[in-house]
């Protein structure tokens, strides 16, 4: 049976991956920070504060699984200004850690772990060319996407070590999982709570920004794929097409039956963010072509998806 480890297990990712790969038939572990978190039933629930101890090189040991997917994170642009330190742990150095297991694990002729590390397009900053791909230059404006890249870039020299570890770059992938820390259920749950009459107002910063939003089930898939293809690379998940927050705006109110929303939304200078990136815009290709990947859900559809279970929730 495939052995799998998940760190971040308890996220929108960690869930939808527990998931696929539960129904595959895999024996599937995972780390959380807090057992009182819930967790995928069938998981292998490991206790652990990433943060706080370096416990992921002997749980790697002892586990020696097949795959490992590193999912933890301190994944917020926003929250990674306001703890720089925690960011560049837990999104770095931990990486760091489990390369160094899987590859001592490797150097022993145990077990050639495959590991699939959950990178990001903040790597690529504000990119002066669009879209991106595999090539484009890693020049990230955030603590959250220097931690990212340098994860990024110690996967590829652990790559050319002999280590089977992929970098899959994810552009931002939403569902109702996704905490309000994210503008899109932010958006979602304030359109919803706004139809019902229980809000008033929504806050937001930078409206113009542009990002190329998937479906998050769609980008755990990817995950999967990428751990199971023969040869371990840097593959770019993304859909190819960006929309505005005001257009995630707009539908999510059209959806939630609100045609008023222009006087509800409001700009507020505190939610600007310094460095933002004004377009993402993530070129696929490779993983189209390599992994067979492509995404199943257009943005109407994954705005329908989380409005509707934002208003399931308030009924
Ligand atoms: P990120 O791209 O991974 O940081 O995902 P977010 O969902 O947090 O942000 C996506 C874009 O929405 C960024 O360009 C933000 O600047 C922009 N944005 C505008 N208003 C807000 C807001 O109120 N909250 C968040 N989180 N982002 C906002």
């Amino acid at each position: 049976m495939t052995r799998a480890l998940i760190t971040g297990v308890t996220g929108q990712d960690g869930s939808y991956l527990a998931e696929i790969l539960l129904a595959q038939g895999y024996e599937v572990h995972g780390v959380t920070r807090d057992v009182d978190e819930t967790v995928t039933p069938g998981v292998v629930v490991h206790e652990r504060d990433l943060a706080a101890d370096s416990a992921i090189g002997d749980l790697i040991q002892d586990i020696q699984p097949h795959q490992i997917y590193n999912l933890a994170a301190l994944s917020s642009v926003y929250q990674s200004w306001q703890n720089p330190t925690l960011t560049s742990r837990l999104n770095g150095a931990v990486v760091s850690e489990m390369l160094a297991a899987v590859k001592a694990i490797h150097d022993r002729g145990e077990i050639d772990i495959r590991f699939v590390q959950a990178s990001s397009a903040e790597i690529f900053g504000a990119p002066a060319q669009s879209p991106q791909d595999e090539n484009t230059p890693v020049r990230p404006t955030s603590p959250y996407g220097a931690s990212k890249a340098y994860a990024h870039a110690l996967v590829g020299a652990y790559r050319t070590a002999g280590v089977a570890a992929s970098s899959v770059i994810l552009y931002n992938h939403e569902s109702p999982r996704r905490p309000e820390t994210f503008v899109t259920r932010k958006i979602t749950a304030a359109a919803a709570r706004i139809s019902r009459g229980l809000q008033d107002t929504l806050e937001l910063g930078n409206m113009d920004a542009r990002r190329d939003w998937g479906w998050a089930p769609d980008y755990a898939d990817a995950l999967v794929l990428a751990a199971q293809h023969s040869q371990a690379d840097d593959f770019v998940i993304a859909t190819g097409k960006s929309h505005s927050v005001r257009d995630f705006v707009a539908a999510a109110f059209e959806r939630a039956g609100v045609d008023d929303w222009a006087d509800r939304v409001h700009v507020s200078d505190s939610l600007l963010r310094t460095g933002d990136a004004p377009l993402q815009l993530g070129n696929s290709s490779k993983a189209r072509q390599t992994l067979g990947w492509s995404p199943t859900v257009e943005f109407d559809g994954i705005v329908s998806a989380m409005v509707d279970h934002d208003l399931s929730q308030l009924s």
